[in-house]
């Protein structure tokens, strides 16, 4: 028997390797490149990086933030993804059975490309998002405890309905705030995104993910305004925040909200 502290470590290293992997997703997939070949090459110069450079986290502060080869600056970006889908990985693989685990490294890796490639380019790519409504009812008939039911059929209508309730509320915010502020307030991306939330995570999530990711955008876009002093209305990626606010749904806000709402029904009866 492997013991699960070496086990958790296991899938820490994997999750590393992931976000390595995710880092080429993200730099890729808007330029239309394969994310298989040719292998990673320096960003600045285009000579190819030995492999042991390649190590996912370390290589980075082995080589202290600087290519080896032409001496360019290293998006700290990189070790960041790495990092952080490696932990996130193990939160996960800690909280929920191997079949929910699985399903969840699913949605939290299209997440990240989903937010890398919001972040630089202002758009979230259909597959990711429409993609992830069509994986998300499938997987909800293949493995219904996502959606909390046993039937399959069940949960395909709860994971279906979920999408559709959370798209439409989105996409009705965006066209109701663009009317107010006569011009695109919110990319109708952001609503595919959430649908695909939806059905991977069901209605009960979404409260709560559009509750904290309002937060969490007010806070950033205050932020910015301040540093940058940019005018009010400048497009932001709204992406990021979604997929902040459905990490910490899975890490914990789907146990806050569940033991919220029990509390609060006890004291009304
Ligand atoms: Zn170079």
């Amino acid at each position: 028997m492997i013991p699960p502290v070496l086990l958790t470590f296991f899938v820490f290293v994997f999750g590393a390797i992931l976000g390595s992997f995710l880092n080429v997703c993200i730099l890729r997939i808007p330029l239309g490149q394969s994310i298989i070949r040719p292998p990673s090459r320096c960003a600045a110069c285009g000579v190819q990086l030995p492999g042991f450079l390649n190590l996912p986290i370390l290589g980075y502060f082995m080589l202290q933030g600087r290519a080896r080869c032409c001496g360019a600056h290293l998006d700290p970006r990189y070790p960041i993804v790495e990092a952080g889908t490696a932990s996130v990985l193990a939160a996960l693989w800690m909280l929920y059975p191997p079949e929910l685990f699985a399903i969840y490294a699913l949605l939290v890796a299209g997440l990240i490309v989903a937010s890398g490639i919001d972040l630089d380019y202002l758009v979230i790519p259909d597959f990711l998002t429409l993609g992830g409504v069509v994986v998300g009812i499938c997987l909800s008939y293949l493995f219904p405890e996502l959606q909390g039911k046993s039937d399959p059929v069940d949960a395909m209508i709860r994971s279906s309905l979920s999408a559709a309730i959370a798209g439409g509320s989105l996409w009705l915010v965006a066209r109701t705030a663009s009317w107010f502020l006569q011009k695109e307030a919110m990319g109708i991306g952001d609503a595919k995104l959430l649908a695909a939330l939806g059905a991977f995570l069901g209605w009960p999530s979404l409260p709560f993910i559009l509750a904290v990711s309002s937060m969490i955008g007010t806070v950033v876009g205050i932020g910015i305004l301040k540093q940058r002093k940019q005018k009010l209305g400048v497009k932001v990626p709204y992406g990021p925040y979604l997929a902040l606010a459905a990490l910490l749904w899975l890490l914990g806000g789907v146990n806050l909200v569940a033991k919220y709402l029990s509390n609060n029904f006890i004291q009304i009866i």
